[in-house]
């Protein structure tokens, strides 16, 4: 609604903001809204915009895509972003889950809100040929977690230079091992969270618009698991085959009939996938072989469904297998790549999330998007704590085209820096002006989903 505030309304604003805030505000809230929070994200963003510290996070950033290190393996990576935090005079606690860094700003107290970056690459060759192209052979930055993390010290930044403003105390959370390796869990059972009251995560896409973000309330991300099976039967000559078991004919009509688990048995309107990715068997044209491997990720949105495929997975393998005289074990690995459960957004912080990103970023900018299949161990902070995570635009069309994550010709917009660590700082520092100390913590497990 337009039109002036009057005197005495102004007066109120003032006297609140005074109550609010007794240190002093480096922020000129201005008058123009009710109580000042819209005013924050744009004018962070404009902080996180400064050339200085774009120019720092580019740097940093380029440092980290240079040295890409997988789950677990982190060490240089936790080692510099230690550094920069020892450089701000964040206080932090570390080793936590072998590589990780978990950062405290501000009062120390209550409420205490969680930021999370994700430190890991991939095992793939980078095929980008630029400048700052990853020095270590078959492993890059093809996820965009040098992004992510460099977002995570940009927002510390931020934070850090505004922490008289800070109600309360910001987490932030530097995790291994997001590729598969569940390194959120292991955040969570080294209980270095257990106070906390909201957690926020991001990650880059490449199909969104710079400027624009995208997320929902409720199921984002599916849940997901992996298996992987042998399947076994008797090798010989090629040309006689009546004196072997072939196993290679088994390993394909058990891929076939496991495709007809989501086409057949899961309800056309409860989104599942079960891929097999992996078949290895054989290596000459005139052998059969004794045994195939074969392996594969399912996902699903609920605990039924997964459980259900989980079930079904092994019994067509095992089953259609000795149709054609084959064995198979069937292993799910859950021990080294532990089933993510699905990631789903707490319908609150999507409101409080709406309202900060379409303070800075414009309403229209902010984009209600359909679930998608793909999964993130971000889902097991979620399990216990609300939580929201969203996608942040990179795309630039007169950069030219961007290849998605996981390809080798991967390339992050650096552009798109300042937008994320804007996002966190002003996600986490807003949190605690709106919702203040009084907030406690949710009842019980969360746990029903996985
Ligand atoms: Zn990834
Ligand atoms: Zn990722």
């Amino acid at each position: 609604m337009g039109g002036a505030m009057s005197f005495s309304k102004w007066v109120f604003v003032v006297f609140v903001l005074h109550l609010l805030n007794p240190c002093p505000v480096r922020f000129s809230y201005g008058s123009s809204s009710s109580n000042g929070l819209s005013d924050i994200p744009k004018k962070l963003l404009n902080f996180a915009k400064r050339q200085e510290l774009v120019g720092w996070m580019i740097g940093i950033r380029r440092k980290i895509h240079q040295n890409p290190e997988l789950g677990y393996q982190e060490f240089e990576t936790s080692q510099l972003i230690r550094s920069e935090l020892d450089k701000m005079g964040i206080k932090y606690k570390h080793p936590v889950a072998v590589t990780g860094v978990v950062g405290f700003i501000g009062t120390g107290e209550p409420p205490f809100v969680a930021l999370r970056a994700d430190m890991d690459s991939l095992p793939l060759q980078e095929m980008v040929e630029w400048e700052y192209k990853s020095k270590i052979p078959g492993k890059m930055h093809a996820c965009g977690h040098d992004g992510h993390v460099t977002m995570l010290l940009g927002a510390a930044k931020i934070l850090q230079e505004h922490r008289e403003e800070l109600k309360g105390t910001v987490v932030l959370v530097f995790q291994p091992a997001e590729e598969g390796g569940g390194g959120a869990h292991k955040v969570l059972e080294a209980g270095v969270l257990e106070k906390v009251n909201a957690i926020f995560g991001l990650h880059v896409d490449p199909n969104l618009p710079i400027g624009e973000v995208a997320s929902r309330p409720g199921p984002l991300l599916a849940g997901s698991g992996f298996f992987e099976a042998v399947i076994g039967g008797k090798g010989g000559h090629a040309a006689i085959p009546q004196h072997s078991i072939d196993p290679i004919l088994a390993a394909s009509n058990v891929i076939v009939s496991l495709q007809h688990l989501v086409s057949r048995e899961a309800d056309p309107l409860d989104s599942q996938v079960v891929t097999v990715a992996k078949f290895q068997g054989g290596g000459a044209f005139n052998v059969i072989p004794d045994s195939v491997l074969i392996g594969g990720t399912f996902r699903a949105f609920s605990k039924e469904s997964f459980t259900q495929l989980k079930q079904r997975i092994e019994e067509v393998i095992i089953g259609q297998a000795a149709v054609q005289r084959c064995s198979a074990t069937v292993d799910f690995l859950s021990k080294e790549k532990p089933f993510f459960p699905p990631t789903i957004n707490n319908n609150d912080l999507h409101k409080y999330f709406q309202t900060v990103a379409g303070d800075m970023l414009d309403t229209q900018k902010v984009k209600v998007m359909a679930p998608v299949m793909g999964s993130e161990d971000f889902s097991f902070y979620q399990e216990v704590m609300p939580g929201y995570f969203f996608f942040l635009g990179m795309k630039n069309e007169t950069l030219g085209k961007v290849e998605s994550t996981h390809s080798p010709y991967f390339t992050l917009n650096e552009d798109a820096l300042p937008y994320g660590a804007a996002l966190h700082a002003s996600l986490a520092l807003r949190y605690l002006l709106e919702f203040g100390p009084e907030i406690s913590l949710p009842e019980g497990n969360y746990r029903d989903e996985l």
